[in-house]
């Protein structure tokens, strides 16, 4: 799971647009709606921890409070009390150091003729550079860089003569990721892209005066307000939640499937569902299979916490070699320490993970964790655990090697950075420090995640795109600084 306490970005990179991480959430016909966003996205705060925002409405007007920070600290009594109507959307949003400006958080809010829309966003539209210069050569204004307004902008040009018809017209002309989700007029509506990059769940919860319905980018959202998951809004598909109820169409026929494998991966909760399946089984599954391809004899299996947990509880069980906390990870870490001006060594891992001696002191130690991406936490990692008195460390992956960046919402560093991309796994092996390094192979990370058919984009571990997009890595790469 995303570490809410990680202090720099990955890079300040001129495509940092295409490095969003955010969660959204939606809720129809209850009475507290603003309030139960406010919980839904508390619950997806891993998902993006810059800045926070909620828009509620009663089908008339629209009230948006948003603001960087954290959600907790951001929605006050005060704050809550001022956001009324019985529906609401709700975004947390992470965005690379440049692109972190409150102009770019969610929910955007426009008037247009066709009524009052607003938008929140998980995800990349991959062509909205092409549609932003082509709206801005007809006049529109944008006020953000991100990509989100554009659709903004497509709905209030549209010439349809209702909301859902112009948005329906938007969504077609959208490419790359997106889950979306939108208050419009007296409606709630959300949409998720044709490929179906990013999740996003429906749930229900049961009122004395009818049903209400909300949406989240994971099911752990619904868990907190007691609502009960109903699904998955399918790729290519737009979901409308009314006065009638909830209205299911396709806006476009689905394109072959490429749902986020990094979602099991990493980015998503352990207790949530993702595109209908447990987080925390798959995850398992990946220790598990990663004990039976890559083995080896030790005391102890170790999880870099907390992502690395599941897979580290998988490993010892198909090992049979015992399961210990060996890391402690202090979860008060804010952003604001100063390190002290004498250097102390690994200062910022060591603020978040301290070793526990007794458990590594003499041992042979199976470290497990999730990914390896620039291999700068793990090589610290490894020298921490050596300072405890291990006396061997195995690092384990439970994902391939990653070594190509991400254009569909996950925040990974360009190609340079990426330590697999430039590196074979001994040279990897010798810059970590560890005594072996080994990963879970693509055709195990496929059947952890149940993908016999072929549902899950690989791309960060291929290299191979599902889109177009693969015209902008070859851009990335030909650019001198890559
Ligand atoms: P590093 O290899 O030093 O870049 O760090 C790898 C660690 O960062 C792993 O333990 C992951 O849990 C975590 N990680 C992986 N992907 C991301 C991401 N997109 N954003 C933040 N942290 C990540």
């Amino acid at each position: 799971m995303p570490d809410c306490t990680r202090e720099l970005p990955y890079t300040t990179d001129p495509f940092d647009k295409f490095k969003e991480e955010c969660g959204v959430f939606a809720v129809y016909g209850h009475p507290e709606a603003a309030n139960l966003t406010h919980l839904g996205l508390h619950a997806l705060q891993h998902r993006g921890q810059e800045s926070a925002g909620i828009s509620s409405s009663d089908g008339k007007t629209v009230d948006t409070f948003k603001s960087m920070g954290h959600v907790a600290d951001i929605f006050t009594a005060g704050v809550l009390s001022r956001l009324r109507g019985h529906m609401a959307i709700g975004h947390t949003r992470y965005s690379t150091a440049g692109d972190t400006v409150l102009n770019n958080a969610q929910p955007f809010s426009v008037a247009c003729a066709k009524g009052r829309i607003a938008v929140a966003h998980n995800g990349n539209i991959t062509n909205a550079m092409e549609l932003r210069n082509e709206l801005e050569a007809h006049g529109s204004i944008f006020q953000a860089s991100s990509d989100t307004e554009v659709v903004l902008h497509l709905v209030a040009r549209s010439h349809q003569r209702t909301l859902a018809d112009a948005l329906r017209q938007a969504l077609q002309v959208l490419e790359g990721a997106f889950s979306l989700v939108f208050l419009a007029g007296d409606r709630v509506i959300v949409a998720r892209d044709p490929h179906g990059f990013r999740p996003l769940a429906i749930g229900r919860m049961n009122l004395a005066q009818g049903p209400a319905y909300v949406f989240a980018s994971e099911t752990c959202a619904f868990d907190l307000i007691d609502a009960h998951y109903v699904g998955e809004v399918e790729p290519g598909e737009m979901v409308i939640a009314g006065p009638e109820g909830l209205t299911r169409e396709f806006f476009t026929l689905p394109l072959n499937r490429a749902q986020c494998v990094f979602e099991h991966v990493y980015f998503s909760r352990p207790d949530s569902t993702v595109f209908g399946s447990s987080v925390h089984q798959s995850r398992e599954m990946m220790g598990r299979l990663l004990a039976a391809e890559m083995p080896v004899e030790a005391d102890v299996v170790v999880p870099i916490p907390d992502s690395g947990v599941a897979a580290a509880l998988g490993y010892a069980h198909a090992s049979g070699i015992p399961f210990r906390h060996g890391l402690i990870r202090n979860h008060y870490v804010g952003r604001t320490f100063i390190e002290p001006s004498q250097a102390i060594r690994d200062f910022g891992v060591r603020l978040k993970l301290n070793p526990v001696r007794g458990i590594l002191q003499g041992k042979s130690v199976v470290l497990v964790d999730d990914s390896l991406v620039r291999g700068t936490t793990s090589q610290k990692i490894v020298r921490m655990v050596r300072s405890a008195g291990a006396r061997e460390v195995h690092l384990r992956i439970s994902c391939p090697p990653t070594i190509s960046p991400c254009f569909y919402g996950v925040d990974t560093p360009t190609k340079r950075e990426l330590i697999a991309a430039n590196q074979s796994i001994e040279e990897i092996r010798q810059f970590i420090g560890c005594d072996t390094l080994a990963y879970l192979s693509l055709e195990k990370l496929s059947e952890a995640v149940n993908d016999g058919d072929k549902r899950y984009c690989y791309a960060c571990y291929t290299g191979q795109y599902p889109t177009e997009l693969v015209n902008i890595e070859t851009l990335m790469a030909s650019r001198p600084n890559r």
